[in-house]
């Protein structure tokens, strides 16, 4: 079959499709409906049905290849390496789930994993899987208040920590931030569950914190039997930024999960079980969910787990080829990676991609921000091998756009992701009327018209009202999941994405609400007004820049007061929301350029930021405001 008939008949003849694709995964009760829409937009799949995550990556690969290499742990921070195969990895998932449920942990009870990219964070979300826990994993690069705000909504029984990450040699202690987060929030886990890497001594709290190897060496033995949960039990929650300050809980389920990402693996990423798959994400966005621990285990494939910048080896030393040396030693066939990165090693030495066979590589995807054509190009001359963008997002949990090669081989084209996947009805519709533009070439907002398909997000955890309104009710007079993506089509189908409609960011591929940032920078006594955009930038896609009214503007009196000043609110947003966060520059001015009814002009700051026209300021109250942020980009 055609990709245009898999893909009308995914739509047309939703239950049957979705019934075969139910195939590639093992149920413990067979379902007994595919999909149940009855209280949209509230879609289940597969009720009925009975199975569990943890056995579709791990168990049932057992009987088959339980010597294979199932997770291989490389770490350039520490130097380590270690492969382990799928009964190894059985066995270290079972000591991981005994000892959560020694803590205490039941099924439905969250967990949430504060884990740098160590093999202990794929062994604690597949233990949650494997006993009905519902993990929430939260990037390491996050701080204290970021970590609190998780912690308050997730309510963990358990928070299973580390002592400490490591970036470019540089030990960041995680400790002192988990235990500065419980103290803020106002949810205090029962246990914290300690990984113990011996690179930062901290400090243990008496009756609440566990240490990992005592336990694992308790429950060498202990045989945990996956629990069966209902296909729609929820897996995980993951938490995103919107558009307001408050981080939204992405809910996904179980079965629909397993389903989507099986089929994705053959469709999309073209894995076959004893082959090697690379991402280089990290275990705390949904790329590492769903492309680091799910999917690659359920296809039966090793998955990489790396620890380390693009450009640095085993020894420390630098070395851009660190990547390409692993294809070449674990016979990488699909490599997953963001546009930002290829940015970073663009500006290596080109000889580092011709150092190492990778003759075993079939294709590079790249996902997580726009892929730009110049990156695209370069990428595709040095490897010589087909490079697929894809577009999705945290709440789909796979691919919305790409080109399905395990369908149909296609041609990509540069800039754009590519085509709707199976199960997705994606349209442009007019942002202010909602009407659905079925024309070439014009710019819409991008939706999804309902059901969706399986695998996207169940609701906002505990928020049934938030999921409705944010994603459903923003397009006016439809009743359709919007992306808050812009985007047009062409002639030939393929869509293009210009950017958000809404106010988050996308540094580096990381997902950043402005809200948040602005409301850290406001904590900031010398703060009277804060405005946070996102701005082009060659290396990250986007920078976050701060511009701030200050309550006195004597603060920032001469350059050097300004720059003290700049340095200490850049510290605030470090240590409450992580240092990924952190805006390239905070820049002090007069006043925020806002209309007359006091909402600022976020559109027309940002157009100025990057030197482009800010369009109609006929509603502006001050033109003023802008006129100096301009100066402050024209260079002199
Ligand atoms: P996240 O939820 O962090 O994965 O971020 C999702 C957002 O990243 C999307 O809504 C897009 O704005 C952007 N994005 C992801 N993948 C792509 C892509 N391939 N091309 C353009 N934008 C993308």
């Amino acid at each position: 079959m055609t990709y245009a008939e898999v893909h009308q008949r995914s739509l047309s003849d939703r239950e049957a499709y979705w019934a075969e694709q139910a195939a590639l995964v093992d149920w413990q009760q067979p379902f007994t409906r595919v999909c149940d829409n009855d209280n949209p937009p509230f879609t289940k799949w597969f009720t009925g049905g009975t199975t569990n995550l943890c056995h579709n990556a791990v168990d049932r690969h057992m009987a088959t290849r339980p010597d294979a290499p199932a997770l291989i742990f490389v770490s350039t921070e520490t130097g380590q390496e270690r492969v382990y195969s799928f009964s190894e990895l059985h066995a270290e998932v079972q000591c991981m789930a005994a000892s959560l449920l020694a803590l205490g942990v039941k099924q439905g009870d969250r967990v949430l994993v504060y884990l740098p990219m160590i093999p202990e964070a794929a062994f604690a979300m597949l233990a949650c899987a494997r006993i009905g826990a519902i993990h929430s994993v939260v990037f390491g690069g996050f701080a204290s208040v970021s970590l609190a705000s998780r912690i308050d909504d997730a309510e963990p029984v358990v928070v299973i920590s580390a002592d400490a990450g490591s970036r470019s040699g540089k030990v960041v202690a995680y400790k002192p931030l988990l235990d500065e987060a419980i103290r803020l929030a106002a949810h205090k886990p029962k246990a914290v569950l300690m990984v113990d890497r011996g690179l930062s001594a901290f400090e243990r709290v008496p009756g609440r914190d566990a240490d990992y190897a005592t336990l694992r060496e308790q429950h060498r033995a202990t045989v945990v039997p996956c629990t069966w949960v209902d296909s729609t039990h929820p897996s995980y929650t993951l938490y995103t930024s919107g558009t307001t300050g408050k981080p939204k809980g992405v809910q996904r389920d179980t079965g629909g999960y397993a389903v989507a990402l099986a089929a994705s693996m053959k469709q999309i990423f073209m894995g076959q079980p004893g082959e090697t798959f690379f991402s280089t994400s990290d275990v705390g966005w949904v790329v590492g969910h769903s492309y680091i621990v799910y999917g690659p285990l359920i296809a039966g494939m090793a998955t990489i787990m790396y620890e380390g910048l693009p450009t640095r080896g085993m020894d420390g030393q630098p070395d851009a080829a660190i990547w390409w040396s692993l294809v070449e030693r674990y016979k990488v066939t699909a490599m997953f990676s963001a546009p930002t990165a290829v940015r970073v090693l663009k500006k290596q030495d080109p000889a580092a991609l011709k150092k190492y066979d990778l003759s075993s590589l079939r294709a590079l995807f790249l996902a997580g921000e726009p892929l730009d054509e110049p990156t695209a190009r370069w990428i595709s001359d040095a490897l010589g091998r087909p490079i697929i963008d894809n577009y999705w997002q945290t709440e789909s949990g796979w691919p919305i756009l790409t080109v399905a090669n395990g369908i149909e081989p296609r041609a990509s084209k540069f800039g754009s992701p590519g085509v709707p996947m199976p199960g997705y009805d994606v349209k442009l519709v007019d942002e202010a009327t909602g009407e659905e533009l079925k024309g070439a070439n014009q710019k819409g907002v991008l939706v999804i018209e309902g059901p969706l398909p399986p695998g996207f997000m169940q609701t906002v955890w505990r928020d049934d009202a938030r999921f409705v309104k944010t994603y459903w009710q923003s397009v006016p007079g439809r009743q359709v999941y919007s992306t808050f993506d812009w985007g047009i089509r062409d002639e030939d189908g393929y869509f293009f994405i210009l950017g958000r409609t809404d106010d988050v960011i996308n540094v580096a591929g990381h997902r950043l609400g402005t809200r948040e940032i602005e409301e850290s920078i406001s904590s900031h006594p010398a703060v009277a007004e804060v405005a946070v955009v996102g701005v082009a930038d060659n290396l990250k896609g986007q920078v976050a820049m701060a511009f701030v009214v200050l309550r006195d503007a004597a603060f920032a009196a001469d350059a050097n007061d300004a720059l003290k000043l700049e340095g200490d609110i850049m510290k605030v947003v470090d240590t409450q929301l992580g240092a990924v966060a952190r805006p390239a520059r905070v820049r002090f001015v007069n006043s925020l350029p806002k209309t007359r009814s006091g909402k600022l002009l976020r559109r027309a700051l940002q157009a100025v930021c990057e030197g482009r026209d800010p369009g109609d300021l006929t509603t502006i109250e001050d033109p003023t405001a802008l006129l100096q942020i301009k100066a402050l980009f024209t260079p002199a």
